[in-house]
């Protein structure tokens, strides 16, 4: 089912495709394919919010029947891009007891040992779970590329490994959404000055941020080398202007409803008589 017509002016699943896109030229405060403004996409997000929730306690629902089928979000985005935010208020929406969340940071001493998809691989989400990776794999092409933390040799190989490994993923019944956040670097000076003005945001200040700031045209380029190498038919790219809040919540709540209807979930049927338990009820 599309998003409802009055709001949407075309499916946030087309326009936000990553097909093509050049990172240098994304409008992050654009608000792409809808119509309305902030305080209609915050009354949207309610109603979508609740839709989202019925649709993944039907996954639930089915994966305690056995069902193995389950959806990744995967959030990948610059400092400040609003990655929390999203599980808050999107995935907030939904029964905390279907959600697989995993945050990816600097790997410990015993992730280094392993190959990069190996911490990764051990946080996949369950038959019946949404899982959501707070950053991915997709840093061992990222900040590793750009910091140069392996060699050229190394990192160049991971697209390919990657594209393989997504699509055992997806034909084992995960269905992924990508999704790639942008803000501007005059929105994440304001984003970092609010955390410093602020004590309730202190905690989200690192101070190696603002470094990471001067090498921002080699993030681009390596978000560019991800967006053109491993946007594959099975798990598309969707990139996400970020700058305004209240569209990227909407937007990625329409993006997992989509996922999510793709399933086409029933709920599952009773594996008792229906009516025989109900007698035996009335007599109990
Ligand atoms: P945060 O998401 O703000 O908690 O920060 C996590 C940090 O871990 C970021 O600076 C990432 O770039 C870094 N990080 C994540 N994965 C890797 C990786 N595979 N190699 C090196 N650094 C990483
Ligand atoms: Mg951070």
């Amino acid at each position: 089912m599309a998003a409802k017509a009055t709001s949407w002016s075309k499916p946030v699943t087309k326009v936000l495709r990553a097909d093509g896109v050049r990172v240098g030229e994304i409008d992050t405060a654009a608000t792409p394919g809808f119509k309305g403004n902030k305080q209609d996409g915050e009354k949207l997000l309610q109603e979508r919010g609740a839709v989202l929730s019925d649709l993944q306690e039907r996954l639930y629902a089915n994966g305690r029947s056995g069902d193995t089928r389950s959806v990744l979000l995967v959030l990948q985005g610059m400092d400040t891009a609003g990655k929390g935010g999203i599980v808050r208020h999107v995935i907030g929406s939904v029964d905390p007891q279907g959600v697989d969340h995993a945050a990816f940071g600097v790997p410990t001493p015993e992730e280094k040992k392993h190959h990069f998809l190996w911490r990764i691989k051990r946080k996949l989400p369950r038959g019946g779970q949404i899982g959501v990776f707070d950053r991915s794999h997709y840093e061992d092409v990222l900040v590793v590329r750009v910091h140069e933390l392996v060699a050229p040799e190394v990192w160049g190989k991971r697209y390919d490994e990657i594209n393989k490994w997504e699509r055992q993923l997806v034909d084992n019944g995960t269905t992924l959404v990508k999704v790639a956040m942008f803000v501007s670097l005059d929105e994440q000076k304001k984003r970092l000055a609010q955390r410093l003005d602020r004590p309730d945001k202190f905690w989200k200040f690192n101070p190696d941020d603002i470094g990471e700031r001067a090498y921002w045209p080699q993030y681009q380029e390596a978000y560019q080398a991800v967006l053109d190498r491993t946007n594959t038919e099975y798990a598309p790219w969707y990139v996400l202007p970020c700058d305004r809040k209240w569209y990227s919540h909407l937007a990625v709540t329409e993006l997992l409803i989509d996922a999510l209807q793709g399933l086409k979930l029933d709920w599952p049927p009773a594996d008792f008589d229906v009516n025989e338990q109900k007698k035996r009820l009335a007599q109990a």
